[in-house]
């Protein structure tokens, strides 16, 4: 019988004679022994495949359709750069991840601009640039805009809107219900879609929407076409990311061609035939191509029994954020039957610093392995130094060999900043 949590982790791990697991032909072990702990892992295939299956599920059905991936995400230059190698553009979200899809390889023109509150220093990064669209938020972009861009030139330019659909999410990721902090309610978007097309310095190409985060039901998704078409017709179309990902056993989220169906149906219902369509997933195309990698610091059998690890919300912050489950195997004993039920804790000091609760392990030992699978969104994103906590490496494997992207930081790098 294979491992009830293997299939949540990137296709093809397995389990070596000795109860160590295996990803992307590499022992755990020795990714520890290699690289530390903690450490977030990809599954460099995994991940290309995933940006392929979203290309072609959304090109094989509408053509003129582009996938952007949402680099927050995952916002680290690699990752960025398979993505673009894979065909894909570039959603962006600050003047960072601006910086490094440039370093990445994007095609400005593939680049797509997001924020709400996005400073002038931002957006002059992104018009010199000269990303391909900048998604406005509110009239201030456009004062600042037009204060940017060259006489002579254009800037490429979508409208946020707030389609008025509240999705079945945790509230922390819903985006699209009136009252978000995100885009404009129509008549709001349709004064701004007005004044765009009348200024010289912009070029409106279209209307843009996001629903929220984690969304398993791609209707939802979907119910934020009508909303858009209703504004009129435009050259661009961006329908935004927010399918949900798989962390447990008992996560169902669409599959991405059930989620393209969904909203190209919905397309072809409101939207003009010739319009280009875009797609900005984040948490879908990356986070169960990635696992975090931790060692047992301490077993503490008391009211409770706490397995607690050398990492935490200093590397995961969304079991904190929004009580994000997960699961977890101690990776080098797989043949292990369950023995009881812990509470796998952080390091950090607080008391919400709590990985997953509860869990049913085999009876865990200092210095055990532990690996949380579907850990590749939104993980890297937030990592901080928390309690003078140094942010894990991001380890590419593939085909058994292993490589750093990006490399633990050192206690020095904590006081690089110190003037
Ligand atoms: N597009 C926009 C504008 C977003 O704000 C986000 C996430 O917050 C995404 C795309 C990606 O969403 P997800 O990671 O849920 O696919």
């Amino acid at each position: 019988m294979p491992h009830p949590l293997l299939d949540l982790f990137p296709a093809g791990s397995g389990v070596d004679s000795d109860g160590t697991l295996i990803i992307a032909g590499c022992r755990v072990d020795d990714l520890a022994t290699e690289f530390g702990t903690p450490a977030i892992v990809v599954d460099e295939e995994s991940l290309r495949a995933r940006a392929r299956e979203y290309r072609t599920a959304l090109t094989s059905r509408w053509p003129n359709a582009r996938v952007v991936f949402a680099s927050k995400a995952f916002p680290a230059t690699a990752v960025q750069r398979v993505m673009v190698e894979e065909g894909l553009g570039l959603d962006v979200a600050g003047g960072g991840e601006i910086l490094s899809a440039l370093r990445a390889g994007v095609d400005p023109a593939l680049i797509v601009v997001h924020g709400n509150a996005k400073t002038t220093e931002e957006l002059k990064i992104a018009v010199e640039a000269g990303a391909g669209l900048v998604v406005v938020d509110n009239e201030d972009d456009v004062d600042r805009l037009e204060q940017l861009v060259m006489p002579g030139r254009t800037q490429g330019v979508l409208v946020r809107v707030i389609p008025g659909v509240v999705s079945s999410t945790h509230p922390h990721v819903q985006t699209g219900q009136v009252g978000t902090k995100f885009g404009l309610t129509p008549p709001a978007a349709r004064r701004l879609i007005a004044r765009i097309e009348a200024s010289p310095l912009l070029d409106l190409r279209g209307v843009h929407a996001h629903v929220g985060s984690q969304i398993m039901d791609p209707a939802e998704l979907a119910a934020a076409v009508a909303p858009l078409a209703a504004l009129g017709t435009f050259p661009v179309y961006d329908l935004g990311g927010g399918l949900g990902a798989r962390y447990t056993t008992e996560d169902r989220p669409a599959r991405v061609d059930e989620y393209v169906d969904a909203l190209l149906a919905a397309a072809r219902a409101h939207l003009p035939a010739k319009a280009e369509i875009i797609i900005e997933p984040g948490r879908s195309m990356v986070n169960g191509s990635a696992f975090t990698l931790y060692t047992v610091t301490t077993v503490k059998r008391d009211a409770r029994t706490f397995v607690a690890v050398d990492g935490g919300m200093g590397d995961n912050m969304e079991a904190a954020l929004f009580g994000q489950r997960y699961e977890a195997v101690l990776a080098c004993r797989m043949h292990d039957e369950d023995a009881e039920e812990v509470a796998v804790v952080g390091r950090h000091c607080e008391s919400g610093d709590v990985l997953i609760d509860p869990l049913r392990l085999p009876a865990a030992r200092v210095g055990d392995l532990l690996a949380v699978p579907a850990t590749g969104a939104y993980t890297h994103t937030m990592a901080n130094n928390y309690n003078g906590y140094r942010r894990p490496p991001v380890v590419f494997a593939r085909e058994g060999e292993a490589r750093a992207v990006i490399r633990r930081e050192t206690w020095a790098d904590l006081f690089d900043r110190d003037v």
